[in-house]
């Protein structure tokens, strides 16, 4: 991440979950989920640029009502930059319209009726900041709006100072959080069963070892891949390609013999004389889905394990420690440790191992 230029994206996710910015924008660690899929199959959608704004106050003044799809704005001023989902232009008066997948949070009376909508925290704190960029762009903001693509429900939002102030204050909190150490787990938070990165982040299992002023209790975390496809092809002359978010799988002689979202692809093997297209192998690899050569016979050949998405900063540090001969000793116990310690963990939450196995790996 350069520390100069934050993108509004990057706050969102902090306000949504310190730990979870952390993980993703600090560590580089990111997990894929059929919802972070879905969610960028609609930005996908609507991230089409569109002609740009126009650039001198009285063509500004002249212009008639423009929607600008996929904006970027950038402030150096406040190290901030956002590609903004739509804007509406009318003149001088800009509107910022951010897309999201979900719905709308649900507003009720004390009967537990419905009564409205409102929009997320975490969207009021990105759509909050792109209105302060196009008010440093020069344009009047006095309202926003984010569409719920669930819901297909658009809400509209004042952009006032309080708004301002919020979003703001969310931004310097998260530069702070980026410079020092990993936050804790949310405890007994809703977030967290649906949380891509849960496996990762272990709340329950964390918070459980420490002392909270809330007892945590232990909930089912669902894996984000448990019915994650492993696909083999090895029909002599199968060819494997790519259309949008879909790998398509077809025959020599041209029948298409499936097609299989991305989303829910784990691996692919092409075993024997199977082709893939190069644009299909760069989506995978994209999406850090790796990719398996192997003979007819099925050795195997060769591996495309694509480039994970650590950032250059931690990886120049690892090699630096590395580097240091007192500290690889240490470090070495440490990971030795940390996987011993992973593989007890996963074994008491699937119950598949008796408490002497358990105590041994306690001790080991
Ligand atoms: S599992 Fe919960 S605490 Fe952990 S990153 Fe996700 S939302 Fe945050």
């Amino acid at each position: 991440m350069d520390p100069k230029l934050w993108p509004a994206r990057n706050v969102a996710e902090f306000a949504y979950c310190p730990r979870l910015f952390y993980y993703m924008e600090v560590e580089g660690i990111h997990v894929p989920s059929s919802d972070t899929e879905e969610g960028q199959r609609i930005h996908r959608r609507v991230d089409v640029p569109s002609a740009t704004p126009p650039e001198s106050e009285q063509d500004r003044d002249a212009a008639e009502l423009r929607k600008v799809r996929s904006l970027t704005l950038t402030s150096e001023r406040l190290g901030l930059t956002a590609t903004l989902d739509l804007a509406e232009i009318d003149g001088s008066v800009a509107v910022p319209v951010e897309y999201r997948k979900g719905r709308p949070r649900q507003v009720y009376d004390e009967d537990g009726e419905v009564i409205g909508y409102e929009s997320w925290p975490t969207d009021r704190v990105q759509i909050g900041l792109q209105a302060i960029l196009l008010e440093e762009a020069g344009y009047e903001v006095s309202s926003a709006a984010i569409y719920y693509a669930a819901e297909k429900r658009r809400l509209s939002l004042v952009v006032d100072d309080a708004l301002r102030v919020e979003a703001l204050e969310t931004f310097e909190a998260a530069r702070t959080c980026a410079t020092g150490s990993r936050p804790l787990p949310l405890v007994n938070d809703s977030r967290c069963p649906r949380c891509s990165l849960q496996p990762v982040c272990l709340p329950d299992e964390i918070n459980s070892l420490r002392e909270t002023s809330e007892t945590p209790s232990a909930r089912k975390l669902w894996p984000p891949r448990d019915d994650g496809i492993h696909l083999v092809t090895q029909r002599r002359g199968t060819r494997v390609g790519i259309r949008a978010s879909t790998l398509r799988v077809t025959e020599a002689d041209g029948t298409k013999t499936a097609e299989v979202p991305l989303a829910g692809v784990e691996s692919l093997s092409l075993v024997g004389a199977v082709q893939i297209s190069t644009q299909a192998l760069h989506t995978l690899a994209d999406r850090g889905i790796p990719v398996a050569y192997l003979s007819g016979a099925g050795r195997l050949i060769a591996c495309v394990d694509p480039l994970d998405a650590v950032s250059a900063d931690t990886r120049r540090n690892q090699v630096r420690r590395l580097d240091c001969e007192s500290d690889r000793v240490e470090l070495s116990r440490a990971l030795i440790v940390a996987k011993i310690r992973n593989q007890r963990v996963l074994l008491q939450r699937n119950g598949a191992a008796s408490a002497r196995i358990l105590d041994a790996l306690k001790t080991s």
